[in-house]
């Protein structure tokens, strides 16, 4: 069983130019943003079953709606999940949610900080989270840094979920990324909650990096808390996965620490559904 807990649909029309062009910036060689259903199913090949979301953000120039999510959905219903997004800077963002979920059957969150301009400790949000404790909802939050130049990156440090995950304890939180490139505050914020995690996604294209990052998690006992994901279209899961199990290779022939193998391996087919909705 393998889940891709990180996957994203959108098409042209969801972006502004300046998003596309801040986009060049999310790797060294370039993305391939746009995709059709086909291409996106092709890719999703390797993996049982894929979380898929859009994102919300108007401030930065993206912006999908539900309903494009709920059809992609539609196209596959027995492999995708589908989490909403939602801009809390829009008054109207709590109808959304309850739209979203009784009329589209959406089943998760995506929000993004960094790319919609808000504070994930704002009290705007806690009838948000309310609501996802009530209905069992995860959240997936992008965590860490963006290449969008009017992102803020004051509401994105991975502090501020301790707060979070504080006042809701039984919010079931997903911090993107490891919150890169501030992976070890990231990894003090998921030792101590039971419900927070953090996925892996994006990450294996700065090998050495994520060679640290997973060495720390590994020093931290914090590897259970890892979930698989690719962020596709800017990695694919078959790159992740050949991405996660080719670290130990960057230290072979030297004493540096390496990954326990079987650990990765767990990671790799770890059954992040079960968690997240248990
Ligand atoms: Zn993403």
């Amino acid at each position: 069983m393998i889940v891709d807990i990180h996957t994203h649909a959108f098409a042209r029309e969801h972006f502004t130019d300046k998003f596309l062009a801040d986009a060049q910036r999310a790797r060294a060689d370039v993305v391939k943003l746009l995709f059709t259903f086909e291409e996106y199913i092709e890719a999703m090949r390797p993996v049982d079953k894929a979380v898929v979301f859009g994102m919300k953000a108007r401030r930065t120039g993206l912006y999908v709606p539900n309903e494009f999510i709920a059809d992609w959905v539609g196209r596959a219903p027995q492999k995708l999940i589908g989490f909403m997004s939602l801009d809390p800077t829009e008054e109207d963002f709590m109808d959304d949610f309850e739209r979203s979920y009784h009329d589209l059957r959406l089943r998760g969150v995506k929000l993004g900080p960094i790319y919609a301009g808000f504070d994930p400790t704002d009290r705007r949000l806690d009838a948000l989270y309310q609501r996802c404790v009530k209905f069992n909802l995860p959240i997936l939050f992008h965590t860490g840094t963006s290449f969008v130049q009017f992102g803020p990156l004051a509401v994105t440090r991975p502090y501020l979920w301790d707060e979070v995950a504080l006042r809701f304890p039984d919010l079931k939180i997903i911090m993107a990324h490891l919150a890169h490139p501030w992976e070890g505050e990231c990894i003090a914020v998921i030792r101590k909650h039971p419900n927070v995690y953090a996925d892996l996604s994006a990450l294996y294209y700065r090998p050495w990096q994520f060679y640290n990052t997973m060495v720390l998690c590994q020093e931290y006992g914090v590897m259970h808390k890892l979930l698989f994901g690719s962020d596709f279209p800017f990695t694919t899961p078959q790159s992740s996965v050949e991405g996660i199990r080719a670290l130990n290779r960057l230290v072979e022939g030297t004493n540096l620490p390496r990954l326990r193998e079987d650990v990765v391996e767990d990671i790799i087919h770890r059954d992040s559904l079960a968690l997240l909705y248990a």
